[in-house]
């Protein structure tokens, strides 16, 4: 049987620990999971592409079957170049739930063959998300019930730098 490839889009600025429940879960699910950082001209953000790709590396090395890469452009091209089966999405509140309907259907439209998964999170993660990260990083805030302790020293070095 071929291998079921999911691809799990975002922006990742920073990865938090919700991303890491996310993706231990499609793992349980799908033989491979591509952790794919969107570069997107439009969202400038506080870390670098590869600054997030090297924060995703160390957040999963403990994961198998995962893999980092970046991708530019639409999301189920990049899915339909790697083979995949699914785009794996979050669904945190119900505020995530009109956003991500309207991104999956759209996207089943341009590519009928992959489907979109969307994922809940554990409890603690519920209401977690990059921007309250850099929010409370911005405050000096305790971060280590959200993000590794890496992200957590990385985001700490970004705002003794501005
Ligand atoms: P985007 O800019 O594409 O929303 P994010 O990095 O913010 O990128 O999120 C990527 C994906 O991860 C989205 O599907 C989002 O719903 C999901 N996600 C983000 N934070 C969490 C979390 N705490 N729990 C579950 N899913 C999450």
């Amino acid at each position: 049987m071929t291998e079921r490839i999911a691809i799990y889009p975002g922006s990742f600025d920073p990865p938090t620990l919700g991303h890491l429940d996310l993706i231990e879960r499609a793992v349980n699910i799908f033989d491979h999971v591509i952790v794919a950082v969107a570069m997107n001209n439009e969202k400038i953000g506080l870390f670098t592409v590869d600054e997030r790709m090297e924060m995703l590396q160390e957040l999963v090395s403990h994961v198998p079957r995962v893999s980092i890469e970046h991708f530019r452009g639409l999301t189920v091209q990049f899915a339909q170049e790697k083979g995949a089966v699914a785009l794996i999405r979050g669904l945190r509140v119900v505020s995530d739930f009109e956003f991500e309907l309207t991104m999956a259907i759209n996207n089943h439209k341009l590519a009928p063959e992959i489907d979109t998964v969307n994922l809940m999170p554990s409890e603690p993660y519920l209401f977690l998300s990059s921007r309250l990260v850099k929010e409370i990083a911005a405050f000096g805030g305790n971060l280590s019930h959200f993000v590794s302790p890496a992200v957590g020293e990385r985001l700490k070095a970004k705002f003794v730098e501005e």
